[in-house]
């Protein structure tokens, strides 16, 4: 839907500022003289002075709605998005550093993985998108906002000590979210390493291993000894094979934000987990109540890019403000519109926060001016 400024309405009404901004005080809307208001909202002020409000045509593609994030039908594949859960010590950072090892671009470009949240790694000719934050905190920003940011968890539970708290915690989010696990049961280098009793213990939460007729995928593995990791990480590729995963390169883009952080030099640095269409540099985009264009844009190796598609995260710079982890970007058509949308989302959190703290009448209010 399109917006508005009081400036621009007042204008088109051929009435003063002033006299705007109090009737909308009255529509309930405290805003400025710059504040975009949406259509709705100039539609009830319009009747107010007797004019018809007609909303203009966004053009095609302008604006993308941040709605779903649903797989694209008529899309092409795109890689899966993992994160791995599991209890502490049970080797979730050594099974994902471990892993990264394993990408041999990485090791050809001199080895160094950025810390950008997310990598990727080649695995035959498919690639796979690590999600490097924890799963516990990926699944509550998710859960928080509704966005669904992974598409298979590989569940790490240590051999020699089994299903904890925590391993129980991760199962009931991957159920709840209907997100398929894969069970690499880690430390098998250890002595007292017990992968039966891993399996037996699964088994009371309703998971029942392939080689126990069932239809979980368990593989042993070693972060240590990397053993067991090649397999792990086929089987993921099969995995996402089955679950046909798609999205459509030629939209504007979408996403969720991995992590992000204020740096002295560069100023806002977030990296944007692209689930939908393809990121360019130049685009302007608003994520929450931050916007801006994009500056420039780098991979997990460092590497300066210049686009990213579906499934990639990139790590950009050119935002007005150090975003949320978990919250969603949209590319909106110009800078303009992409502040209009973070300017009406920071407005609706003012009125939300207002409206919470005082119940002050419209006419007490009015008084007041
Ligand atoms: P996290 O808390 O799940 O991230 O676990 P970490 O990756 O930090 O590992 C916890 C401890 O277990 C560390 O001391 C690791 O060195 C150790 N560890 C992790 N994986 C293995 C493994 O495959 N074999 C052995 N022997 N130790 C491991
Ligand atoms: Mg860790």
């Amino acid at each position: 839907e399109g917006t508005i400024s009081v400036k621009e309405l007042s204008d088109k009404l051929k009435k003063p500022v002033t006299e705007v901004i109090r009737e909308l005080i009255f529509v309930g809307v405290m805003a400025g003289i710059n504040q975009e208001i949406d259509f709705e909202t100039a539609e009830k002020l319009c009747k107010k002075f007797d004019v018809q409000a007609i909303e203009k045509e966004e053009e095609e593609g302008a604006v993308e709605e941040d709605t779903d994030l649903e797989e694209d039908i008529n899309g092409v594949k795109r890689s899966p998005i993992i994160t791995v859960m599991g209890h502490v010590d049970h080797g979730k950072t050594s099974l994902l550093d471990a892993i990264k090892q394993t990408d041999v671009t990485s090791t050809e470009a001199g080895g160094i993985t950025q810390h950008i949240g997310a990598y990727t790694v080649k695995v035959n000719n498919e690639t796979l998108t690590f999600l490097d934050t924890p799963g516990h905190e990926a699944f509550t920003a998710m859960r928080a906002r509704g966005a669904k940011i992974t598409d298979i968890v590989i569940l790490v539970v240590a051999a020699d000590d089994g299903i904890m708290p925590q391993t129980v915690e991760a199962i009931n989010h991957c159920k709840a979210a209907e997100v398929p696990m894969i069970i690499a049961i880690n430390k098998m280098d250890k002595v007292g390493a017990n992968p039966d009793r891993v399996k037996q213990e699964l088994t009371e939460h309703g998971l029942v291993a392939e080689d126990w007729g069932g239809d979980v995928i368990c593989v042993p593995v070693s972060a240590h000894t990397r053993e067991g990791l090649e397999q792990l990480l086929e089987m993921v590729v099969l995995s996402s094979e089955m679950m046909e995963l798609k999205a459509d390169p030629d939209r504007n883009a979408k996403g969720t934000v991995v992590e992000a952080r204020l740096d002295k030099g560069r100023g806002p640095v977030a990296t944007l987990l692209v689930q939908n269409g393809t990121l360019k540099v130049g685009d302007s985009i608003y994520v929450g109540t931050t916007y801006g264009r994009i500056r420039a844009m780098f991979n997990d190796k460092g590497e300066k890019i210049k686009e990213a598609g579906p499934s990639m995260p990139a790590e950009i710079l050119g935002l007005s403000d150090v975003p949320s982890s978990g919250e969603r970007f949209v590319v909106a058509k110009d800078e303009k519109t992409a502040r209009a949308r973070a300017d009406k989302k920071a407005e609706s959190i003012r009125q939300e926060k207002f409206q919470k703290s005082h119940k002050v009448s419209l006419e007490d209010l009015y008084s007041q001016i």
